[in-house]
Formats: structure tokens, C-alpha cells, sequence
């Protein structure tokens, strides 16, 4: 036996062995662990706690546990090894560990994950279910599915879970009209979106009814780019902070969409309708699913691109605007996109931005005067909102199959890496141009100009 077989031989014994002492085949992950959550509230919204009791159907101990906060600091396990804990809710949103709380005189903001404490993957749970006992004026808002009065979260999507509202006041509701409002009758998708809005303060100028007409206006400009509002049931958590005339505004969508908004208390009907961008911003947030953090070009260039667009066509902001703001910006990603390629990282708001010009530009050169609108409403049919995940390349290859031709394949391959970008030459195809007087447009660029603002890009719901 030359060495080499004996090596050969040697190595498949070897193999063997290990095969041999590998533990049976795992049962299938398809655990559960039921949570019973009850609230205290006596010394008001900012000291609420939250008692939660466990029971799982896998052997599991409060060390197979975590919050996705940290938890340590905030999260009490009870003494005797139970599966219970005490988190002190409104303390840890007093302390604002990052931007994702608030704790009000009206309630408590918080991510589910913060004070859900989850088995670790290996623990082979796939569920969490979740009761909650509140006192009868104390409500838990979640926008997670709801089954035999139990919230039901899946283990994956725990990281990302969406905000969690302890309150004692019913939200406000809006609706925005559902896919089914614009397609041909008996299509698939409910008629119409639900949209609840916890308003975590009183002292806001805007009225509740404000709150309602501003956010209910913008959604069904968004629902109607998308041909049916991109999530079938959203809340909305709104929380005084932000700058003066610059809300914050921040989408979570683990389990079901949610969003903060935080306004300053003195801000007005009228500088949200015509000059906040953050809350359609936003909502274009939910039109697609969510994409790896380490390429946010994608995600931030589509929301950047649509909201002046989207806001245009619904005559909330003058088209000229609009034209003004690409002249200005474009060239920040044009540069961006020059120095590092879309991959790079550099200015992913307007080097993606510029991606999705581009894309829309070359539709409106075929005289497809849809263009990426039907890119983003496949999005929503095949893929789903912004509780979903995917890949920048499975979202490209929806896309690019709506529109029939890899446009936005071809140009992200083009600009993944460093590229120069004759950005001048664009604008004269369109026949835009920046003057002192603001932006003055020629007539060569008329029907590409035309193409992109078209009304048949926002379609009516049928009445
Ligand atoms: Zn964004």
C-alpha cells in the first residue's frame, strides 16, 4: 500500500469515527416559548415596568436568554431560576439609550426586542408568542400578527423587531387605500391599509385631527405610487424631540412595520405639508424589504430619489423644486459615485439617489413612462414590505423583470466600483439647467422631462 493510499484509508476511518459520535439528527426547530407580560403603571407612564413570565416547550434556562439592548443593566431575572423577569420599561426609555425611546406623561416608547428577551438561535425556538395582561386603561400597541389573543413574533425577525407603545390611550386611525382599491376587482390585497398613530405627548400645535389630515395625505400619495399602499397595516409612534423644522424619523420592521416620528412641539400644519420630506421619506421606507445595513445605497438612494418626486406629483411641492434639488445634490453623488462606486459607502443617500435617476432616465429614453414605479410595485407583490429581508440582487432581478430589461442590473454592475459620471451630459439630455433665477429648462429635453413627472404615475383609487 503506497503511502498515499494508506493516508487515503487512514483519513476515511477517521471520518467514520467522527460520523459515529456526531449526536442523532436534531429534532426539527420548531419550538415555542409563550410570554405572559403584565404591566405597572402606578407611578405614571416614566416608572412603568413590565413583569414577564415564560414557558417554552425546549429545555431552556434565563442564561439561554438575551435582550436586544444589552438588558443587563435594566432586565431583573427572578431569584429562584424561573423564567421570569421584571424590566423597568419607562426608566430605560427615560435614560434614551439611543434614539429609539421615549417615556411620556402620555406613555412609553420602546423596541420589542429591549424588553422581549429571546432564546438563543441554538435553543431551537422558532416562536415567540406574547399575552399581555394590562391593567383595563393600559394598552401594548405592537403591529405584530395577532392569533387567539396572542402576538406571534418569529425568532428570526426578534433583532429587527418593530417598536412596542405602553399607553392609555386608544391611537389615532387612518386609512390609505390597498391594492385591491386600483386593480381590476377580485385582485389579491386587501382594499385598504390600516394606519394607527400613538401621539406620546400633549403639547404638540398640531391637533390630533392635524396629526390625522398630515400623515393620512402622505400616505395615500405613497399608496398611490405603489398602486396600494406598500404595508397592509402600519402604526406610527409620534413623540415630541427632533429640531425645529427637522423631524427624525426611523422605520423598524421586524414582525410588522413600524415607525417613530419625533416633531418639535411648535411645528405646524403648514411647514409639514409643504416642507417636511422625513415623513414621506418614510413611508417610502416600507415599499421595500429590508436590505443589508453595509449597503444602504440602495435603500436610502430609492428614498431619497421618490420622496420629491412622489411629493411633486401630488402637488404638495413645485416640480421646479424638485429639478432645483437634483441640480444641487446630484452632483454629491455623482462624486460619491466617482470616488468609492455605489459599494464604496460614500454619500449613499445621493450616490443611490443618482442610481435611481439614471434607471428612470433610461425608461423614459424607451417611452416608458411608468418607469421604476412598477419596478416598486412588483417589489411590494413578490417580495413584501418592510418587515421582509432580501438582497440588494433579489430585489434588482424583481425589478428588472417588471420593467422587462436589466437597466438597474447593468448600471449597479456599472457603478458598483469607482466610475466617472458625465453628469452634465445628463442634464442636457433633459435640458435642465441651474441659473440665478432658479432652474430654466429647454425644449430638447421635453419629452424625457415629461415621461418622468408623468401623471400615470400616480394613479387614482377607483372611487
Ligand atoms: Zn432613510
Amino acid at each position: 500500500m503506497s503511502g498515499q493510499r494508506l493516508r487515503a484509508s487512514l483519513a476515511a476511518a477517521l471520518l467514520a469515527v467522527i460520523a459515529s459520535t456526531l449526536p442523532a439528527r436534531p429534532a426539527a426547530a420548531d419550538g415555542v416559548c409563550r410570554y405572559d407580560v403584565a404591566a405597572t403603571t402606578e407611578g405614571g407612564f416614566p416608572d412603568a415596568a413590565l413583569d414577564v413570565a415564560i414557558r417554552c416547550d425546549r429545555p431552556v434556562t434565563p442564561r439561554d436568554f438575551d435582550f436586544d439592548h444589552g438588558g443587563g443593566g435594566y432586565a431583573t431575572w427572578a431569584p429562584e431560576g424561573g423564567l421570569a423577569y421584571r424590566v423597568a420599561l419607562g426608566p430605560l426609555a427615560a435614560a434614551g439609550r439611543g434614539s429609539d425611546f421615549a417615556a411620556t406623561t402620555a406613555g412609553v416608547l420602546a423596541p420589542i426586542g429591549s424588553w422581549l428577551a429571546a432564546p438563543d438561535p441554538g435553543a431551537g425556538v422558532t416562536r415567540l408568542e406574547i399575552a399581555f395582561h394590562g391593567a383595563a386603561d393600559v394598552k401594548l400597541l405592537v403591529n405584530l400578527e395577532e392569533a387567539d389573543g396572542r402576538y406571534l413574533l418569529a425568532r428570526e425577525d426578534w433583532r429587527f423587531a418593530g417598536y412596542s407603545v405602553l399607553t392609555a390611550r386608544a391611537p389615532l386611525v387612518v386609512t390609505a387605500p390597498g391594492p385591491a382599491a386600483f386593480a381590476p376587482p377580485g385582485r389579491a390585497g386587501p382594499a385598504e391599509a390600516t394606519i394607527r398613530i400613538a401621539l406620546l405627548d400633549d403639547g404638540f400645535r398640531m391637533t390630533a385631527g392635524d396629526f390625522e389630515e398630515w400623515i393620512g395625505r402622505f400616505a395615500v400619495l405613497v399608496a398611490r405610487y405603489w398602486a396600494g399602499f406598500p404595508s397592509d397595516r402600519l402604526l406610527i409612534a409620534v413623540t415630541p424631540g427632533g429640531r425645529p423644522r427637522a423631524p427624525f424619523g426611523r422605520v423598524r420592521g421586524g414582525g410588522g412595520v413600524t415607525m417613530l416620528l419625533r416633531i418639535d412641539r411648535e411645528e405646524t400644519p403648514a411647514f409639514l405639508h409643504r416642507e417636511d420630506w422625513v415623513l414621506t421619506h418614510e413611508l417610502i421606507h416600507l415599499g421595500a424589504p429590508f436590505a443589508p445595513r453595509r449597503q444602504p445605497w440602495f435603500m436610502e438612494g430609492m428614498a431619497t430619489y421618490l420622496e420629491p418626486m412622489i411629493r411633486a406629483l401630488g402637488g404638495a411641492t413645485p416640480r421646479n423644486a424638485v429639478w432645483e434639488e437634483w441640480l444641487r445634490a446630484m452632483p454629491t453623488g455623482a462624486a460619491g459615485i466617482s470616488d468609492m462606486g455605489l459599494e464604496g459607502g460614500g454619500h449613499p443617500y445621493w450616490t443611490g439617489a443618482l442610481f435611481f435617476l439614471m434607471a428612470d432616465v433610461e425608461l423614459a429614453r424607451r417611452g416608458d413612462t411608468d418607469g421604476l414605479a412598477r419596478c416598486f410595485r412588483a417589489i411590494r407583490r413578490e417580495l413584501g414590505d418592510a418587515a421582509s429581508r432580501s438582497t440588494i440582487g433579489a430585489i434588482i432581478d424583481v425589478c428588472d423583470r417588471a420593467i422587462g430589461s436589466p437597466v438597474l442590473e447593468t448600471l449597479s454592475r456599472r457603478y458598483a466600483v469607482p466610475a466617472e459620471i458625465n453628469l452634465d451630459a445628463l442634464w442636457r439630455e433633459l435640458g435642465v439647467a441651474a441659473g440665478p433665477a432658479g432652474v430654466s429648462f429647454a425644449e430638447s429635453g421635453a419629452d424625457l422631462r415629461r415621461a418622468l413627472f408623468d401623471g400615470g404615475r400616480l394613479p387614482a383609487p377607483r372611487p
